[in-house]
């Protein structure tokens, strides 16, 4: 039987954050110099992260963001992305979106997954936030004016206490139902059937900054511009997936070909491939008195829009300001809860309905259908003030 969580009555925090990924160690960042006492815990062990095939592509506004915060180091080693072209298999249509048309340096730039998590985990060690790696939360249950956190460390089961619990896990469901309002605590799922699969490609043509959506039935294929490679993102069902993660190096680069066309010239060289399931994750409500949900704990996205990460930054960016007007006292409140979720409700709803909407309607292979998706890929084309006002959203995200 496991014995119960230590209980150090003295073990307060004002902030303790479940999960040391991405978004969780870039609020720590946000907040690490507001003077409260913050704890980070980690599930995974302490050795750099590896072997996660994912790139992301960060926008332009998550550049300004983590610059910000201190954490935008060139060991990051970015690639900016100038041009975005976006077009759909077997139909008219195509879009083009350009850094120099919004006056800004890039449209964003890509960072693999790995490289991201290790550099601001490891921007933390020269700050006075606790990051404690090995610590898997198993409980989380707000309580009055505080808020319980039981987790299993190496040694041990320790309880933490914290006026303000951040969920940073992804969306694991640590939350106890019991105590916590329905709609914060449970999450909303849907299957896409469909999975992503990740992997770097060498074309026979430069990049030149150029990133590709090509939409197809089957999911949408990327091309993301990484150093003097691309980084595919192919959207498939989860039999075809399968099948194209166990075809041959040369095998693979003649469907990616057909899949592609010769827009980069040939296809020259595969490296490993990994495959990630799809689906949307999100909780109706991110926030109670005690607890708060960001990053992929409040909306796991599909990969079609790239918003995943820059959206769960942004949730971190807004709760951290919040966080700094309100002062420690105000950590556990109603009001600080209320404010959270109101700052996040536009940005959130519209991330979760493009993503969701983008993952759908190019699944249609029907001929009107298809003369529709040309139509709105062509008035993106040519209407300028419409481009502009979503490529900003792409950017920055949408506010009130
Ligand atoms: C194929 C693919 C491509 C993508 N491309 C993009 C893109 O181009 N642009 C973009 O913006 N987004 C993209 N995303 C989404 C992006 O990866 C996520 O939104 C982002 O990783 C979320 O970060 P996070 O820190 O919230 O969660 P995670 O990355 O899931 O990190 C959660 C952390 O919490 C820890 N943890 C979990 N449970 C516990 C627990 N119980 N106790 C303690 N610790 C715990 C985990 O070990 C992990 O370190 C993509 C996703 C996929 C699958």
């Amino acid at each position: 039987m496991q014995s119960p969580p230590v209980d150090d009555m003295s073990d307060i925090y004002d902030l303790v954050i479940v999960g040391g990924g991405p978004v969780g160690s870039a609020l720590s960042l946000m907040l690490a110099r507001a003077g409260l006492r913050i704890a980070v815990l980690e599930a995974r062990k302490p050795v750099p992260v590896s072997g996660d095939g994912r790139t992301l592509a960060l926008s332009y506004g998550s550049r300004l963001i983590l610059e910000r915060a201190g954490a935008w180091p060139e060991a990051l080693q970015p690639t900016p992305i100038q041009t975005v072209h976006v077009s759909q298999r077997g139909g008219f249509g195509r879009a083009v979106l350009r850094a120099s048309e919004m006056g800004v340096p890039a449209l964003g730039y890509t960072v693999s997954y790995n490289s991201l998590s290790n550099v601001l985990s490891d921007s933390l060690r020269e700050t006075s936030v606790e990051y404690m790696w090995d610590a898997t939360v198993v409980r989380v249950e707000p309580a009055v004016g505080e808020t319980l956190i039981d987790a299993q460390f190496a040694a041990a089961p320790r309880r933490l206490r914290a006026r303000l619990a951040v969920l940073a896990d992804g969306g694991r469901g640590v939350l106890a139902q019991p105590h916590a309002a329905e709609a914060v605590a449970s999450m909303r799922v849907k299957d896409y059937a469909q999975h992503a699969l990740t992997t770097l490609v060498r074309s026979q043509h430069p990049h030149n900054g150029c990133a590709y959506e090509r939409f197809t039935p089957d999911g949408p294929t990327a091309l993301l511009p990484v150093r003097d490679r691309f980084a595919l993102v192919w959207v498939a069902k989860q039999a075809q997936s399968e099948r194209l993660l166990g075809l041959s190096d040369s095998a693979f680069l003649a469907e990616l070909q057909q899949q592609f066309g010769d827009r980069q010239g040939r296809f020259l060289e595969v490296g490993a491939r990994a495959a990630f399931p799809l689906s949307l994750r999100y909780a109706r409500e991110i926030a109670l008195p005690g607890v708060v949900r960001v990053g992929n704990a409040a909306q796991a996205l599909h990969p079609v829009a790239a918003q995943g990460f820059n959206i769960g930054l942004r949730d971190a960016w807004g709760l951290s300001r919040l966080l700094l007007q309100s002062g420690p006292h105000a950590l556990h409140g109603a009001a600080l809860a209320r404010a959270y979720v109101r700052a996040r409700r536009m940005d959130r709803a519209v991330g979760i309905g493009l993503s969701d909407f983008l993952a759908r309607v190019f699944e249609i292979d029907r001929p009107l259908v298809r003369s529709a998706r040309g139509a709105g890929l062509w008035l993106l084309a040519s209407g300028a003030p419409l481009r502009r006002a979503f490529t900003r959203a792409m950017m920055f995200g949408s506010s009130r």
